[in-house]
């Protein structure tokens, strides 16, 4: 669906909204299997077009297509297969232990649908962090609006017209547009916002729910930071941190952002950097440029941002230790290492968000947990090192996700909470936690008829009553 004028959008989007009110209510009562059928049809309108959202994502920003099929397409049919097998389980109502003082009363824990929600998505893994968000919707039974980034056109009216074609707009709607569309999106009373995005624009859709008092995840961003220990095996972690940060060209919110290594391992990580970036990118030395394994920038501002990026950073004194040249007739810039990085330097304060990898050295973990501390907390954070510094670090430290001696794959663990904390983000997706954000989890507690222990506590407060609170509040 897509809608022009900003007026007519903006009434467009309140007619879709109050349409999606009734659905919420229907499928507030929808089991297991019905939900489960709605999300086969989407698995199965993925299969059938595997190609169309490769060729998309080539269109929006060159991502190579074995990159699509690893980090827009699995995660999503990954998703549904883990909601496929455990929704039903994930829907019982959980009995929990009886309190002495509620004996007699039995509780259990019911999940509803919140009811009507709102996702609004970033351009980076425009797929992925669209139609992920509304497999957990789903799974909650709540109805869903998606509005997709307008800086990748092609996936966004692609995820428009899969949505049109599966569903009824009182159902699931998509609403494409710019900044406009989603300030109107955001005035509309919804039962829950899943945002993905940047934590400056987090901040505008938390304040635009506190008016409904409407619950948020906010899914942000931020610059997550790798250490390398004295301990760690270089070769192995450069190949991993390489992939890790060079993967969709750097624009991955859990992407390493800076990189800190022990003094001792600082020329060893180096080369086999390099080693590892000419082995994945450049393997028959015809330029980076040429590799179809590379994407991308996504378009001319952030091209330009990168570029100052590395200028600002030469022009106060770092050195480009690898890579450092772009064209800007293709968007390119190539995976670029810079070291004697300081402080004033932009890409140490911005999220960089892109190939560029700053590398700091340090002499004592303290002080490398430190600097991290001094920072935002961040959306994840990477250690690589086999001693028992891990779990110091892992103790001493605060971030959305750890992954020890690798990065970014924590993103494809259907067991795990995916978030930030603080500036890197609020609430958790993926799997029974992204059931979750879309759920409430009502107590119900059920009390028998008639005489039963709360009785004994009631007004006129005798001495036994007074006796009974006595011992409550000495024993529980
Ligand atoms: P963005 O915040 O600029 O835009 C995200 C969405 O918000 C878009 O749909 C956009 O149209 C909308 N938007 C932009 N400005 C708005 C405003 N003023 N009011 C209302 N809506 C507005 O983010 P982006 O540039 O698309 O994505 C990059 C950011 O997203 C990075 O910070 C990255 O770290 C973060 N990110 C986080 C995750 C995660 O899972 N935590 C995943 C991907 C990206």
């Amino acid at each position: 669906m897509l809608f022009s004028s900003s007026t007519h959008q903006e009434s467009s989007s309140k007619i879709v909204f109050q349409s999606q009110l009734e659905t919420s209510y229907l499928w507030r009562t929808s089991s297991s299997e019905e939900r489960i059928d709605r999300l086969v049809k989407i698995r199965n309108w993925i299969k059938e077009h595997q190609q169309d959202i490769r060729h998309a994502l080539k269109l929006d920003f060159g991502k190579p297509e074995p990159e699509t099929d690893l980090s827009e397409i699995l995660p999503v049919t990954a998703e549904i297969n883990h909601s496929i097998k455990n929704l039903k389980k994930w829907m019982t109502p959980k009995s929990v232990p009886t309190p002495l003082p509620m004996l007699g009363t039995s509780g259990k824990i019911h999940v509803e649908p919140k009811g009507r929600s709102l996702i609004i998505s970033p351009w980076n893994y425009p797929f992925n962090l669209s139609i992920g968000p509304l497999i957990s919707a789903l799974s909650a039974g709540c109805t869903a609006i998606i509005k997709p980034s307008e800086m990748t056109p092609n996936t966004s009216e692609l995820i428009s017209k899969m949505v049109s074609e599966l569903f009824r707009t009182n159902e699931v709607a998509v609403i494409l547009g710019e900044v406009e569309t989603s300030k109107a999106l955001l005035e509309l009373p919804f039962d829950h916002i899943f945002f993905t995005g940047s934590p400056a624009v987090g901040k505008i859709v938390m304040k635009a729910a506190s008016e409904h008092l409407t619950s948020v995840t906010l899914e942000l961003g931020g610059k997550s930071p790798a250490v390398v220990s004295e301990d760690a095996n270089t070769k192995d972690a450069a190949e991993k941190l390489v992939w890790g940060k060079y993967v969709n060209c750097g624009q991955t919110c859990i992407a390493p952002d800076y990189l800190l290594v022990h003094d001792s391992q600082s020329d060893s990580l180096l080369m086999e950097m390099k080693v590892a970036i000419q082995k994945m990118y450049d393997p028959e030395f015809k330029g980076i440029e040429q590799s179809p394994d590379m994407a991308r920038i996504v378009n001319e501002r952030h091209f330009n941002r990168l570029v100052n990026l590395i200028e600002d950073a030469v022009n106060k004194g770092a050195k480009i230790s690898f890579g450092g040249k772009s064209n800007p007739h293709t968007q390119f810039i190539e995976p670029t290492i810079l070291t004697h990085v300081t402080e004033e330097m932009l890409v140490t304060q911005e999220e960089i968000f892109g190939p560029i990898f700053p590398i700091f050295s340090y002499d004592k973990l303290e002080k490398a947990i430190a600097y991290i501390n001094s920072k935002p907390k961040p959306l994840a954070l990477y250690y690589f090192g086999k001693n028992d510094e891990q779990s110091e670090v892992i103790k001493q430290t605060s971030s959305g996700n750890v992954v020890i001696n690798d990065c970014v794959l924590h993103y494809l663990h259907t067991e795990l909470p995916f978030g930030g904390v603080n500036t890197s983000g609020i609430g958790k997706a993926h799997g029974y936690f992204g059931f979750l954000e879309f759920s409430n989890q009502r107590g119900v507690l059920k009390q028998r008829v008639g005489l039963n222990n709360v009785t004994l506590l009631r007004p006129p407060y005798g001495i036994k009553a007074k006796q009974i609170i006595a011992s409550l509040i000495k024993w529980f």
